[in-house]
């Protein structure tokens, strides 16, 4: 239909291009305009109306450029029409001007269109408004960079911020310290007391620990009741020693919340660089590990990470078990079903990675993946888990249960292999599958961390029919500029957003911008971690296109699956 809109008016003289609007229905967010050879306007959509405020009859006959001009004066625009004939398209941002002398940016393709003989006839543009997407990306990068509670740097910043930290200290070669901080009997204050008076609490806390220290140094909260700090420029270990002791100074006096006289003092645990690690990861386990030794030795104090400290670690006993899960058959995937909004049907399933330890009993995935990234073992676990994933798919559909897609979870070490796009497709061709019934589902950060890098090998998978998600999607860096350039296909919206969306404004804002600018960039939405009938309400509402969480269905065995889907199934949620 679309096509023939734009190709008619073109290759057909006997048609009067502004009877064209009442002939066609306008399908489109974005508005459209085609042009003659040499660039006049020969007719425009609906949209193209609405967005610049120009009746048909104001721009029919216009040159391209004069109706759509690049106010920067750049020139950007008469440089692209110069080579169109040469390159046949183009797209990027400009920007444009409504009649009313309003200008704003847009999200400009322009392609040439071509006659049954194949030659060029004339070109078509099809726009989008960003100003509406500008202010969502400001809004959801303000939110997503800052703890709503304390107004601290959340988890994401404070990543970057120590990132950057370390690659300035490598250069100068000066020391870093970094704390790693934990409320003593919080969870007790918590339990006991309620949400509102631990969320006071955690307020003052975080007041109490960014009064002593300096301007150029991070305090954050990484989540709970875990702040930590970065001194990105340190003269020595007593520097460190003396910032920790302030801290702890600064949270003696009792806090008081109405009636309640609460005494809540901190471990920290301090790592140092270069001597303790040269790397993110290595120093916050470190700090981390320095932490519980603080704490075992009675809470309210601080202590510098030591060799030793390691040693001690549970996750030591951990990695050693793990290194054999795979060889022991002890690892095993569970599904879990993806709704479409409407509760009508399943379109796929999320396959979820499951540890049971003969002694340990069922390990959480969120502590064995890090211990499986740390030492390597992701690379085999996870070639494991798509092969596994692939031959689940192929037995569904021989069988013809009407599952149309399985999503695999990608770890960042697993995307950066450099095999790592044969191997899914090698998998895929195995089993047999076409290739849309096999998503990846890759974080946000991992993605915004080398998209260059990353780029040409989604391109790969995704000329086989396979499909991209984005997972996590609003706790990263959310940059939508960078993201747009990536072939992906859908975002979920990260499970922190919907556990809050009923209470929260923040979340609701939050949510609801990230459903806008997919929506914009064509992308589907996938809501995750959803419970609630009120969380399905909001979100159908704000326009997600699936849902997934304990609402519609656990993770499940293929044989829990199997009988789920026969006997319950989407019929007894409606
Ligand atoms: P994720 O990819 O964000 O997966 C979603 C997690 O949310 C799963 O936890 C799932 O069981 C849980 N969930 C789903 N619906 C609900 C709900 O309604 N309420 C609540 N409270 N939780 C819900 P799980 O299975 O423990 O996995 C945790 C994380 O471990 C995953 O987070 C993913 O990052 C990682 N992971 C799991 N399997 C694999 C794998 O095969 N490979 C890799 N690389 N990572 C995996
Ligand atoms: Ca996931
Ligand atoms: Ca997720």
């Amino acid at each position: 239909m679309i096509i023939h809109w734009i190709v008619r008016p073109l290759v057909d003289d006997s048609i009067h291009s502004s009877s064209l609007e009442s002939e066609y229905v306008d399908p489109l967010n974005e508005g459209l305009f085609v042009t003659d050879l040499a660039g006049s306007v020969v007719t425009v959509n609906a949209t193209f109306c609405r967005i610049t405020g120009y009746e048909p009859s104001d721009v029919l006959g216009l040159h391209l450029l004069e109706m759509n001009s690049t106010v920067q004066g750049d020139g950007v625009l008469e440089g692209v029409w110069g080579q169109l004939p040469a390159t046949g398209g183009w797209q990027g941002e400009v920007v444009g001007r409504r009649k009313n002398g309003e200008v704003f940016p847009e999200w400009l393709s322009i392609n040439a269109v071509r006659g049954n003989d194949g030659d060029v006839v004339g070109y078509f543009g099809i726009f989008h408004d960003l100003s509406g997407l500008q202010e969502s990306e400001q809004c959801l990068s303000r939110m997503a960079y800052y703890d709503v509670l304390t107004g601290l740097p959340n988890r994401h910043l404070f990543n970057d911020r120590l990132r950057m930290a370390l690659s300035n200290v490598r250069r100068s070669g000066k020391r870093m310290g970094l704390f790693f901080i934990d409320l003593d009997r919080f969870k007790q204050i918590n339990d006991s007391l309620g949400h509102g008076v631990g969320d006071e609490l955690l307020i003052s806390v975080a007041q109490r620990i960014k009064s002593v220290i300096r301007e150029v140094d991070t305090v954050a909260r990484l989540g709970g009741d875990e702040f930590s700090v970065i001194l990105p420029n340190l003269k020595d270990r007593q520097d460190a020693a003396l910032v920790a002791s302030k801290i702890l100074e600064a949270c003696q006096p009792a806090i008081h919340i109405g009636s309640h006289h609460l005494l809540s003092s901190p471990s920290i645990g301090i790592a140092l660089f270069p001597e303790n690690g040269d790397d993110e990861s290595s120093l916050l386990r470190r700090a981390d590990l320095a932490m519980y030794r603080a704490k075992a030795e009675g809470g309210n104090t601080y202590r510098f990470f030591e060799q030793g400290d390691e040693g001690d670690a549970d996750s030591l006993t951990l990695e050693t078990a793990f290194r054999a899960a795979l060889k022991r058959d002890e690892l095993y995937l569970v599904y879990q079903p993806q709704m479409a909004a409407d509760c009508t049907e399943i379109v796929g399933v999320e396959a979820l990675m499951r540890w049971r330890h003969p002694e340990f009993g069922e390990v959480s995935p969120n502590v064995f993946i890090p211990i499986a990234e740390w030492t390597g073992a992701i690379t085999e676990i996870g070639h494991w888990v798509i092969r596994a994933a692939c031959r689940q798919m192929a037995e569904w559909r021989d069988a013809g249960i009407p599952i149309h897609r399985v999503a695999v979870n990608i770890s960042p070490r697993q995307l950066r292999a450099q095999n790592f796009s044969k191997i899914v497709i090698d998998e895929l061709l195995a089993s047999g599958l076409p290739g849309s019934a096999l998503e990846l589902e890759i974080t946000e950060s991992e993605l915004m961390l080398y998209p260059e890098i990353t780029l040409n090998k989604l391109a790969e998978l995704r000329s086989y029919g396979i499909s991209i998600a984005v997972d996590d999607f609003g706790t990263g860096y959310s940059n939508l500029a960078r993201l747009r350039a990536l072939p992906i296909d859908r975002i979920k919206i990260d499970r922190s957003f919907v556990l809050d969306i009923e209470a929260d404004v923040n979340a609701q804002a939050i949510s609801s911008c990230i459903v806008t600018l997919a929506k914009a960039m064509n992308l589907e939405v996938v809501a995750e971690g959803v419970e609630t009938h009120g969380q399905l309400e909001q979100l159908v509402h704000q326009g997600c296109d699936l849902i997934q969480g304990y609402l519609f269905g656990r993770p499940m065995t293929p044989e829990v699956l199997n009988t789920w889907f026969h006997e319950d199934g989407a019929e007894t949620q409606r």
